[in-house]
């Protein structure tokens, strides 16, 4: 990297970055992250004072402010002054999506409440933020979860959980060796049809260091032309959809397309897990370190890995627990809250997923806890008659690193009934009735006696319109984590 560039990053990273984000209310991203990569290293009881602080800041805030907290919390007769440990929290009901879908405006701040059909009614697309919003009375933005487990949630947001998960960002890329002002481009919940204008999507090149590029509904010829942009701009991290980064490097191995002149020194995937074939594909083809963040939209990032694979927990702005305790093995679904005071708070807020969080034991050395046993969404999860809990990890390992992959072209796994599981498979050349027989034998090993198994060959598995390729497909009735094992959801 020349002198030029090497400052061009300085003032992108200490100035025009934070500055234009302050003026759409995204305040405190820089002092947030300096702040950040020294807390990473604080001792597990002064994490802990930090959020028992901020629980009770933030339990008092929804309590005056937010008339749904109000009544949940008069109901159970919680007082925010009288909470004394993390533990005591546990005694407000879990918030659940369809909790945030029938009472959203309940949810926000009372002061924000006039200018809530403004932005209901706004023309903005979900998430745009609103210019000088540093600067105006109505800063609320109306913003859309992805809906991937089901209905989308409708949520209100004023930057504050934006500038957050920037500062996140910016520490994940710091343990990584980038510094903020590195170039990076974004496969994000854009199409090509949906692109923003030339002037945005300069401005953010130009201002932010980041190329837009489209993250959805993607086929060859987006990739392709994600593949020339990323020649041009030849960012330092790729951030993107892990489907659209899993896409882009299946299709630069496909085609045989040479990737050394954009080789981007970190991908981040977002929004979804990153599977172990699709980390080894991007390592292939990119030849970069691979991280994952693990997030909602409503409630910013959670956790990401560290360079030694650790789930480490963004823990001085998320408050991580699980709803059962991990007696018997039994596994939890993860319920998050995040500690920073928004117009539209979420306390306990279900997020579908199942782990633990439990204390670091990482070779990195930070003290940040990690989420164990990450098991990913309830609904993707296979739970045998004896209890066996079957993740959709197992099907990446079982297809794509063990032999067999060099038979199968693509596969799904459709879960039919509790005892009953279909899968189809695209075969490769060299694919006999003796795979079959390996594969047979490897789920013997793994599933209980009483669950079969049908083999189904099909000459081709559509992706969604999303242009993600659903993995498993889950038909069995879902029920939440909590009764699935016997425990209280509370
Ligand atoms: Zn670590």
């Amino acid at each position: 990297m020349s002198m030029l560039e090497k400052l061009d990053d300085w003032f992108v990273g200490r100035v025009s970055f934070p500055l234009t984000n302050f003026l759409l209310n995204r305040k405190e991203i820089l002092s947030n992250y300096r702040q950040l990569v020294q807390s990473e290293w604080y001792s597990q009881e002064q994490l802990r004072d930090l959020q028992i602080e901020k629980v009770k800041s933030a339990l008092r805030h929804a309590n005056r402010f937010c008339p749904f907290y109000t009544a949940r919390f008069k109901e159970i007769g919680l007082v925010p002054d009288d909470i004394r440990t993390l533990e005591d929290i546990k005694q407000i009901p879990p918030l659940s999506r369809q909790d945030v879908i029938n009472h959203c405006a309940d949810m926000v701040d009372v002061r924000c409440r006039p200018y809530l059909d403004a932005a209901a009614q706004s023309k903005r697309s979900p998430g745009q933020p609103i210019p000088w919003g540093r600067f105006r009375r109505q800063k609320l933005i109306k913003n859309t979860s992805s809906g991937s487990t089901g209905a989308p949630v409708i949520f209100y947001d004023d930057g504050s959980v934006t500038a957050v998960s920037w500062a996140f960002e910016l520490r994940l890329r710091h343990w990584y060796g980038i510094e903020p002002g590195a170039r990076e481009a974004r496969m994000a919940r854009i199409s090509v049809d949906y692109m923003p204008n030339d002037l945005q999507i300069w401005t953010r090149k130009r201002l932010w260091h980041q190329l837009m590029l489209p993250g959805v509904n993607l086929a060859d010829k987006e990739y392709a032309f994600c593949l020339q942009k990323l020649r041009e701009f030849r960012p330092r991290v790729l951030w993107g959809f892990t489907s659209a980064l899993a896409g882009l490097a299946d299709y630069i191995r496909r085609t045989g397309q040479d990737a050394s002149s954009c080789s981007p020194e970190l991908a981040i995937g977002w929004a979804a897990p990153v599977y172990e074939h699709e980390e080894k594909a991007l390592k292939e083809v990119f030849h970069c370190a691979v991280t994952n963040i693990y997030g909602a939209r409503e409630v910013g990032h959670v956790a990401a890995w560290c360079p030694h694979h650790s789930w480490h927990i963004n823990q001085e702005h998320m408050l991580v627990e699980s709803n059962c305790n991990p007696r018997d093995g039994e596994m939890g679904e993860i319920i998050v809250t995040p500690l920073d005071t928004s117009p539209m708070p979420f306390i306990r807020y279900r997020l579908g997923d199942l782990g633990r969080p439990a204390p670091s034991r990482c070779g990195c050395g930070r003290t940040l806890q990690v989420i164990e046993d990450f098991l990913g969404r309830t609904g993707e999860i296979f739970v045998t008659k004896d209890g066996r809990m079957i993740p959709p990890n197992f099907w990446c390992r079982f297809f794509m690193v063990d032999g067999q992959s060099q038979f199968v072209e693509r596969f799904q796994v459709i879960y039919r009934r509790p005892d009953y599981i279909s899968i189809r498979i695209v075969k490769r050349q060299g694919y006999s009735e003796r795979t079959e027989e390996d594969m047979k034998r490897i789920l013997r090993k793994n599933f209980s006696p009483d669950v079969c198994f049908e083999f189904e060959y099909v000459s081709r598995i559509d992706p969604q319109i999303s242009g993600k390729y659903q993995m498993v497909v889950n038909e069995v009735k879902t029920q939440p984590a909590g009764e699935l094992h016997g425990c209280s959801a509370r």
